[in-house]
């Protein structure tokens, strides 16, 4: 099986050093399950300084990315057959589980990373989708694809020891997962739940079910607003008729 590429445009490549350090994205690493191509801005900067910034035009603060060096180190990139290009960006649709999820079937994702004020307006024509993992501002663009490589990564069959453990996490089905214990039984006067513990599997399994809607209203109500937005004037955790309706 050839290996899922990423190919990520970047004034900061050794930002991506981390990527070594991630346990299980570096276990995908060395099994060549991905593949991350990293192409530094810098050498497709201009002139002897290798510049890829300058000052916008009208005025205003900082210094904005130039479109000639992120257009030639895009140009340089093979492209596979089944690829998107991501343009990290604060202005972009908010990164969700199921985007991830709809990339994984590709088998290459380039990345472009902004710095400083930002990118010249036309670069966003190089992408399929504008990315934001959140509504806040970072500095560059390497920690939300450093977020993107993570979070796919996991989803590729052969990355996870057990692929179960996909299933029922926190908003595959829209819902926050159920709370998690480990050994000890007893740790600090918390006690793990006696259904637990009960070796009932059924009832385990409507504990956890339970959980995940009572958690998810409780900590996200607008997960539920979202996604079940007919039940959420029904719906009261203390009640169990919610449960049965969902
Ligand atoms: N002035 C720009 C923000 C520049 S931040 C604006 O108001 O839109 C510098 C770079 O960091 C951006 O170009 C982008 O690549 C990256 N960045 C910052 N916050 C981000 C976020 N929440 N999601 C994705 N990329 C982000």
């Amino acid at each position: 099986m050839s290996s899922f590429k990423f190919d990520v445009v970047t004034l900061f490549p050794k930002a991506f050093q981390i990527i070594n350090n991630l346990g299980v994205i570096t276990r995908a690493l060395d099994k060549n399950l991905i593949d991350v191509n990293l192409h530094d801005l810098r050498e497709y900067g201009e002139g002897s300084h290798r510049q890829v910034d300058d000052k916008p035009y009208g005025g205003g603060a900082g210094m904005v990315l130039k479109p000639e060096p992120i257009y030639k180190a895009y140009e340089s990139i093979r492209k596979s057959p089944k690829n998107k290009t991501l343009l990290m960006t604060p202005q972009g649709k908010v990164l969700k589980q199921k985007d991830l999820a709809r990339w994984s079937t590709l088998d290459q994702i380039i990345i472009i990373c902004g710095q400083y004020e930002g990118f010249d307006e036309r670069v966003r024509s190089l992408a399929d989708e504008e990315i934001s993992i959140g509504d806040y501002v970072l500095s560059g663009g390497e920690i939300p694809a450093i977020s993107i490589i993570n979070g796919l990564t996991r989803l590729l069959p052969g990355t996870l020891g057990d692929p179960e453990s996909l299933s029922n996490e926190s908003h595959n089905s829209h819902l926050l997962e159920y709370p998690q214990y480990t050994r000890p039984q007893v740790f600090r006067d918390m006690k793990v739940p006696d259904v637990l513990i009960s070796g009932n599997h059924k009832e385990i399994e409507f504990w956890r079910e339970k959980q995940m809607l009572a958690r998810t209203y409780k900590k996200r109500k607008d997960l539920i607003k979202d996604n079940f937005p007919e039940r959420l004037e029904s719906f009261s955790p203390e009640s169990d008729d919610w449960f049965w309706n969902i």
